[in-house]
């Protein structure tokens, strides 16, 4: 069988239109990837629609046997919490969304679209304020893709498993503590993503974000040592150097890999740190497709026959729902089923110690917090009691209930109710 990395398919920033003098240096550019047009994004309701689609798919294709991942899935946005006896029905204007309060929440990263793309905007939230508090420090981040050769018919637990282990050694021991200190590293964050291609399977990934400390100088006028202005790092030397830990890591752990695909480091001085936040925290996490990509034809249903290039776990399910053969159905639920049992409870988003502290952020909460939270600035457009929402939930609604919270009026929403439960009282 033919073996490669896979390293292009790794997702990657996209072209800013002005090259600094860092992404110059870097030749990088190569990989680069264009936005959908305007017109081949799909709109809000199109997205929700698409979302719910791939719920429905993960609580039918998620496996009895992972960590009770299938029953909380089941119970998410759907089961009241314990005690509550009404279920809010909310808009938020910022995001223009519609919510709901009182019912259970999952919060798996990995096996639950609704939970996965309220924590991966929240989690690039986060990473773009770290951006942000250490530019305005004068500092820069580096942006880092880990890869290693894999193919066609390796088993994702045992090469997931031996890849998180091997990025553990490298950010560990004396070498990575001189690394450090040679390149004034004064934290990472780093998420580990997994995408499928045809031609060489399962690809799990890591990103990573180094944030660089500046140089000092001495101020003459206040006699302060202050960082050094518009200063960049040597970014050819960093990778190098990066590129020499890893490879001898790597292959304690049974892993070769492409020189130019093995690390990947591009500058990000050109970019917005939302931009940024979103390469480690967003894409591949969400379920939302922002840029063109075999997936995003699935969800217009341009090329279900096409042969898929890169694709997420969730394009897994769209593929899933999207099979015309039985065949194909059970090829795709058989790659949902392994890649969530390898992947439930591995950590998406890694801090490292002490960063956000150094940062200045509050401390962090884990999956299942962010996928609780009710965001406070909210607008309340209804409170339906737990037989309304039941009825709801039985005639295939919720969309549209979370649809008519997104314009903002509770009439909309308290139609959609009526609509569900001809036999019950609409009202408050
Ligand atoms: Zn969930």
């Amino acid at each position: 069988m033919s073996v490669s990395s896979a390293g292009s398919s790794c997702p990657v920033l996209p072209a800013s239109r002005k090259p600094s003098r860092a992404s110059q240096r870097l030749g990088h550019v190569a990989d680069l990837a264009s936005p959908p047009p305007r017109s081949a994004r799909p709109t809000r309701a199109e997205v929700l629609a698409d979302r719910f689609t791939l719920f429905a798919a993960a609580k039918e294709l998620t496996p009895y046997d992972v960590h009770g991942l299938r029953s909380r899935v089941w119970h998410c946005l759907r089961t009241p919490r314990r005690g509550v006896s009404m279920i809010g029905v909310w808009h938020q204007p910022r995001t223009k969304s519609g919510t709901v309060s009182g019912t259970q929440t999952c919060g798996s990263v990995w096996g639950c679209p609704v939970c996965a793309a309220k924590i991966a905007e929240r989690r690039c939230q986060e990473v773009a304020g770290a951006i942000a508090a250490h530019r305005a420090a004068g500092g820069v981040v580096l942006a880092v893709a880990l890869t290693f050769r894999h193919e066609r018919g390796d088993v994702l637990a045992d090469i997931l498993g031996r890849f998180l282990a091997a990025v553990r050694a490298m950010q560990s021991g004396a070498p990575w503590v001189r690394f450090r200190e040679r390149w004034s590293v004064l934290g990472v964050v780093r998420s580990t993503e997994c995408t499928w291609g045809m031609a060489n399977g399962y690809h799990p990934h890591a990103h990573m974000l180094f944030f660089l400390e500046p140089p000092r100088t001495l101020d003459m006028a206040t006699g302060e040592r202050v960082p050094v202005a518009d200063w960049l790092p040597d970014v050819a030397g960093f990778r190098g150097q990066l590129l020499q830990r890893w490879q001898a890591v790597a292959d304690r752990f049974g892993f070769t890999m492409e020189e130019v695909r093995g690390v990947v480091v591009q500058s990000t001085a050109d970019f917005d740190a939302k931009v940024i936040a979103g390469y480690v925290a967003k894409y591949g996490h969400e379920p939302e497709q922002r840029r063109w990509s075999a997936a995003h034809e699935v969800v217009k249903g341009h090329t279900k026959r096409g042969k898929p290039g890169r694709l997420t776990p969730w394009d897994f399910l769209r593929r899933y729902v999207a099979a015309e053969t039985l065949k194909e159905r059970s090829a795709w639920a058989a790659c949902w089923r392994e890649y969530v049992a390898a992947f439930a409870g591995v950590a998406q988003l890694r801090w490292s110690p002490k960063l956000r502290e150094w940062l200045g952020l509050e401390a962090e909460r884990s999956d299942a917090e962010v996928a609780a939270e009710q965001a406070e600035d909210g607008v309340l457009l209804a409170s339906l009691y737990l037989d309304q929402w039941r009825a709801v939930w039985r005639a295939g609604k919720v969309v549209d209930l979370l649809e008519a919270a997104a314009t903002g009026e509770a009439a909309a929403v308290w139609a959609v109710v009526a609509a569900a439960t001809p036999e019950l009282r609409a009202g408050p």
